[in-house]
């Protein structure tokens, strides 16, 4: 198997001794890693929570706080807890190796180290971790768009929506239907249903921000959260949106024009729950009064009439 580039990695080196901070500096930077050092357990912890380093070597040895205490305080914090640990002790004891091992470490390396092996188990546990980073964010994207799906949904917005309120920012949540879908896919066929699904997740992509996270939450249903958005603001982003959608040229049915309908809510005190009901009601309306359409929760009239 051809070996992974390594990319750039951040390693902090947890050690009581100021020799061996020195000595890792000096042979792991050349592998373009940048290293950095905490001298005891508690510092160690403080800087993994504080900025998550790629990996980290932890020493077992060390007054106060020692390298098993130190392990086990990583691995309860959700912050910490997914960071690669290779212990480093200068006891080999079979029992200390289960103990580390047992607690949560990846490996474990015996001082003095032979430098060539400590940096070869560094590169495997680093590229297990991308390995194990690739496929958490995969379990996190739909296949057939590539849009975040629902899970991811769910994980992101109780996060930005308890941000938002924290920061006394406005948020907005905008919920898309693709009309009359079933129609569609009876009369051309499944697959022509997913190329449509696939160019509306293409269209809203290009249309909002980095910062807004679009998400197929089922079937022909997205949604998308609007970071520093008031609703008005949002539904301007979901009418372009809209329109573009509705100016589609489509191969295998030029006659047939293919429009959604939104419903957009702001995400204030009321909670995320509360929201994505009254966005899912302000949707109800879009398609209720005609779809193809933008409808602000709370607002009678549709905001755009079909076009
Ligand atoms: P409305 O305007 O009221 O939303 O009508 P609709 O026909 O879009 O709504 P309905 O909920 O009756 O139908 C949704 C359809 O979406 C039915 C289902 O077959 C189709 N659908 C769901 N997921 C997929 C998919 O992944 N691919 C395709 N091609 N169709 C899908
Ligand atoms: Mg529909
Ligand atoms: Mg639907």
């Amino acid at each position: 198997m051809p070996t992974t580039p390594q990319t750039s990695a951040t390693i902090l080196v947890i050690d009581d001794s100021p020799d061996i901070h020195r000595l890792m500096g000096a042979r792991l930077r050349s592998e373009g890693w940048t290293i950095l050092g905490a001298s005891s357990g508690e510092e160690g912890i403080e800087c993994a929570i504080a900025a998550p380093p790629n990996l980290i070597i932890l020493d077992i040895d060390m007054p106060e706080l020692d390298g098993f205490e130190t392990l086990r305080r990583l691995k309860i914090n959700p912050a910490t807890l997914p960071v690669p640990v290779i212990v480093v002790s200068a006891n080999t004891a079979p029992q200390d190796k289960v103990m580390g091992l047992e607690l949560g470490a990846v490996d474990y390396v015996a001082k003095p180290f032979d430098f060539s092996e400590l940096r070869a188990r560094i590169r495997a546990a680093l590229r297990t971790q991308r390995l194990l980073d690739m496929l958490a964010k995969r379990a996190h994207i739909d296949g057939l768009t590539g849009l975040w799906n629902r899970a991811h949904f769910d994980a992101r917005f109780h996060e930005l929506a308890a941000g938002a309120q924290r920061a006394g920012q406005p948020l907005s949540l905008a919920m898309c239907d693709l009309d009359r879908f079933k129609s569609i896919n009876d009369t051309f066929g499944h697959p022509a249903g997913d190329v449509i699904l696939q160019r509306f997740a293409e269209i809203l992509s290009s249309i909002v921000r980095e910062s807004d996270v679009a998400c197929r939450f089922g079937g022909e249903e997205f949604v998308v959260i609007l970071p520093g958005a008031i609703p008005e603001q949002a539904a301007e982003v979901m009418e372009r949106v809209r329109a573009e959608l509705r100016e589609q040229r489509w191969t295998r049915h030029p006659e047939r024009a293919v429009t959604a309908s939104f419903g957009v809510a702001p995400v204030d005190e009321r909670g995320a729950e509360a929201a994505l009901a009254a966005a899912d009601a302000a949707l109800y309306v879009a398609k209720s009064s005609g779809r193809n359409r933008v409808v602000i929760s709370g607002e009678r009239a549709a905001l755009r009439q079909a076009g």
